[in-house]
């Protein structure tokens, strides 16, 4: 499976065409599986700067532990993988209850193999070779639909949050925001109402192998309350923090 020989390379990730960049959904941590080592790389060299954190597998059953110990917002899974195949890793995150959405990548473009994987769960499907733009565009369908919403701005009392365009405005002003800034309100934002652990914001934020200053995350949410007003995250002392229903 992959790249059938280097000159499918550039068409995988439609380098040659894109002439604009189409940005992603700022704060979602992405699990990539795949076993092509130069697929990979492409992707993950692909997704990081559209605001995605990319964490990447090779092997099955590496990735269906770590799906099952860890968040992530997406799963895009290659279905001919060594150790545990992705179909088979499909129907396990399933039976486990794990809803995260998956898109699988593969080359097996017969329409069995469509059914087969729509019937096990998966969310979408994309055939390799894949233009980097399609895959792009199936991303933020994907969370979109998965988070119910048609619109990708989310609004919250006067506070409106723009992931297409990673614009935040509050009373009709734009305010500035780093890149975890804006990450970790986004998903503060994408759960209203829930409480999320320390543990998940910073696994949101930092990939594996990225070294996580200990007092990082509140120096993004000091950051965040200065920026907008103290009362919009709520800390839950010795669990993580939380942005309530209803906007104060
Ligand atoms: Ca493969």
């Amino acid at each position: 499976m992959g790249l059938r020989n280097e000159t499918h390379t550039l068409n995988y990730c439609g380098f040659r065409s894109s002439t604009h960049v189409t940005l992603g959904l700022y704060g979602m941590r992405i699990l990539l599986v795949e076993d092509d080592a130069m697929l990979g790389e492409t992707l993950q060299t692909a997704l990081e700067p559209q605001g995605y954190t990319v964490d990447w597998l090779k092997d099955g059953q590496q990735a269906l532990h770590a799906i099952s110990e860890q968040h992530f917002d997406l799963v895009i899974l290659d279905l001919g993988l060594p150790r545990l195949d992705g179909m088979s890793v499909l129907k396990a995150v399933r039976a486990k209850g794990i809803s995260t959405p998956i898109l699988i990548l593969t080359a097996r473009d017969t329409l069995q193999d469509k059914v087969n994987g729509l019937d096990a769960g998966a969310d979408d499907y994309l055939l390799k070779p894949f233009d980097l733009d399609e895959l792009n565009a199936r991303l933020r369908a994907l969370t979109r639909r998965f988070h119910g919403r048609a619109d990708t701005r989310i609004n919250y009392g006067e506070l409106i949050l723009d992931p297409q365009s990673q614009q935040a405005f509050f009373k009709k002003q734009e305010i500035i925001l780093h890149r975890r800034e804006f990450m970790l309100l986004h998903q503060l934002l994408e759960n209203i109402g829930k409480v999320i652990t320390r543990q998940q914001l910073e696994q949101s934020l930092y990939g594996w192998g990225e070294d996580i200053e200990s007092n990082a995350l509140e120096v993004h949410i000091h950051h965040l309350r200065k920026k907008f007003y103290p009362e919009l995250i709520k800390t839950v002392r010795g669990v993580g923090y939380i942005i309530q229903e209803f906007a104060p």
